[in-house]
C-alpha cells in the first residue's frame, strides 16, 4: 500500500474493519507520518503445504482424510468422525496463521488426532509416516504409546 503523499511502501495499520466484502484499513506511513485510508480485497490465500522436497502445493483436505481412510482400514471408525478429524487438523493448521505448512507439521497433527481416535489406526499411520528405520525403533514407539495407555509391555531387559 503506497502512501499517497508520499509514495512510501512502508505504512503500519492502526485499524482494520470490515466494509462490505472488503477491509478498510486506517494506515500510518512510516515515512512522512500522515494517515490514509485503504480499501483492500479480503484476501483468500490458500493454504500451501511444503513438502519434503520443498516443492510446493495448495493444501488438499481430502488428501489428510484419505491417509486417516488408509491407516483405519477395517476399524469400526466412521467416516463423520474422520471428516470432522480432518476438519479440525485444517482449522488447526489455518489458524496457526502461517501461509506455508510442512508436511511433517500436518503429520504431527494426524498422528494427534489418530491418537484420540484408534490406537491401531494410530500406530498404523506413525508406522508409516514416521518411517521407521528399524523394527527396533517401531518397537520403541509402539511401546511409548501403549505404557502412555497405561498397558504394561514386557521389557524382555527388565525381566526378573
Ligand atoms: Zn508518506
Amino acid at each position: 500500500m503506497k502512501c499517497p503523499y508520499c509514495g512510501s511502501v512502508d505504512s503500519k495499520v492502526l485499524d482494520s474493519r470490515h466494509a462490505d466484502d472488503r477491509i478498510k484499513r486506517r494506515r500510518e506511513c512510516e515515512d512522512c507520518g500522515r494517515r490514509f485510508t485503504t480499501f483492500e480485497a479480503v484476501e483468500h490465500s490458500p493454504l500451501v503445504v511444503v513438502k519434503k522436497d520443498r516443492s510446493r502445493e495448495i493444501f488438499d483436505r481430502e488428501k489428510i482424510l484419505s491417509s486417516m481412510l488408509k491407516a483405519c482400514g477395517k476399524r469400526p471408525i466412521s467416516y463423520a468422525v474422520l471428516e470432522q478429524a480432518a476438519a479440525d487438523i485444517e482449522n488447526a493448521l489455518v489458524s496457526d496463521l502461517d501461509k506455508e505448512v510442512s508436511t511433517s507439521r500436518i503429520g504431527e497433527y494426524v498422528m494427534d488426532k489418530l491418537r484420540e481416535i484408534d490406537d491401531v489406526a494410530y500406530v498404523r499411520y506413525a508406522s508409516v509416516y514416521r518411517q521407521f528405520k528399524d523394527t527396533e525403533s517401531f518397537m520403541e514407539e509402539l511401546k511409548n504409546i501403549l505404557n502412555k495407555r497405561g498397558y504394561s509391555v514386557e521389557d524382555p531387559d527388565q525381566r526378573r
